[in-house]
């Protein structure tokens, strides 16, 4: 059964992986020309973790230093699935088009295909989300808080940790990468709904100058790094809100369906909870999608609720004045004794895979 999955971020490389553990055949396009590197740092716990062992990846998370980020999550995942998944970077879907037997699907550069399944797992600003449900304005609702990340040299000699700044209505972290040669920084401000070009990084990194301009220590230094930066993301701290996360043969996964926003510190876990759960079952149906979309639906809300509240909560605090003081905490992925203790939740969908663990 061919399945279609729009996004090489966390969601869509994970849901590539459980779908080709059940038999389903995925092929993944990626908008941009590789797999992303960089991006937040990342913490795990409970279900999350639970999920990384059933992927046999959590002894490789815990191999690295306290922070990860979404970039060395998503190459891990990438790396385990790329002999037996088709990627197609550098592409996008145009048009879905859905009949009773599948969805014709074209491409911004590919030839049109035809899928069984389609699932968008395209981020916050989804494409997928876009053409089948509706414009991003409905479901995007924004928290009032920006966030810049970038790579730059390790400066400040950090050991496996992060140091944290706070001014009013704005925060930096600076947070040591997998081998202490480099760092990221991680720049917030408050601010109403900002109007921009997305893949303007030039002028991505203007706002964030003008945001922080007249700053003391350590900004300048930050600045003067980001303006050499070659991998700044930068956008809006937001949720996104939907009723339904599928329609037809099309279902949403990850942030494109129910972004909890960087503060909640749990977008990389419920992106790994949701493709667990969305391929589990499909599978479990048989690949019916209309029993399965709807069970995946109805498996997800809790989780959603709970982390959309934290995502709420994380924004409360930075507006408070203790920001982001979980940028360490939420960095920080917890022993596997404790993330075991926390799993009551999530269905065993592969006993065959389980029964053969040690
Ligand atoms: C500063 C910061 C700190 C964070 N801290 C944490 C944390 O501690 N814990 C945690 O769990 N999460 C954290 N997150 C959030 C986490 O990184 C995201 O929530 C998570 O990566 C969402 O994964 P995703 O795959 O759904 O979406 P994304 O990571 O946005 O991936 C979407 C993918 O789709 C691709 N794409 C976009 N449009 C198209 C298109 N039209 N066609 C094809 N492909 C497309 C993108 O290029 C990207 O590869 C943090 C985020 C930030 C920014």
């Amino acid at each position: 059964m061919d399945v279609l999955i729009s996004g090489a971020g966390v969601a869509g490389s994970a849901l590539a992986y459980w779908l080709r553990h059940h038999g389903f055949t995925p092929t993944v396009v990626e908008r941009a020309p590789r797999v992303l590197a960089g991006g937040g740092a990342v913490g795990f716990r409970g279900e999350a973790l639970d999920v990384l062992d059933r992927m046999a990846l959590l002894e490789q998370v815990h191999g690295l230093p306290a922070v990860i980020f979404t970039g060395e999550l998503i190459g891990l995942l990438y790396e385990v699935t790329r002999q037996e998944v088709e990627y197609v970077f550098g592409d996008s879907i145009a048009t879905l088009e859905q009949d009773a037997g599948g969805v014709r699907v074209t491409f911004e550069r590919g030839r049109p295909r035809r899928f069984a399944l389609v699932a968008g797992a395209d981020g916050l600003h989804s494409r997928t989300r876009s053409l089948v449900f509706g414009p991003h304005q409905r479901f995007v609702r924004h928290l009032g808080l920006y966030t810049a990340t970038f790579s730059l040299p390790n400066h400040l000699g950090l050991p496996d940790n992060g140091r944290l700044s706070s001014m009013p209505g704005k925060a930096a972290a600076v947070l040591s990468t997998c081998d202490n040669t480099g760092a990221r920084a991680e720049l917030h401000f408050a601010s109403g709904p900002l109007a921009y070009d997305r893949d303007d990084a030039a002028q991505h990194k203007r706002i964030v100058a003008e945001q922080f301009a007249g700053e003391g220590r350590p900004i300048p230094r930050l600045l003067e790094e980001m303006s050499r930066a070659q991998d700044l993301f930068f956008d809006a701290n937001a949720q996104v809100e939907m009723d339904r996360w599928s329609s037809g043969r099309v279902a949403l996964l990850g942030d494109a369906g129910y972004c909890a926003a960087p503060t909640s510190g749990r977008g990389a876990s419920q992106a790994l909870i949701g493709a667990y759960v969305l391929a589990g079952e499909l599978a479990v149906a048989g690949g019916d999608h209309t029993v399965a979309f709807a069970t995946y639906e109805r498996e997800m809300r809790g989780f959603v609720a709970e982390h959309q509240q934290m995502g709420r909560e994380g924004a409360d605090r930075f507006f408070m004045g203790t920001p982001i003081q979980e940028a360490s905490g939420m960095a920080d992925a917890d022993a596997p004794g404790m993330a075991h203790a926390q799993i009551v939740r999530l269905k065993d969908y592969a006993p065959s895979f389980a029964a053969t663990r040690p």
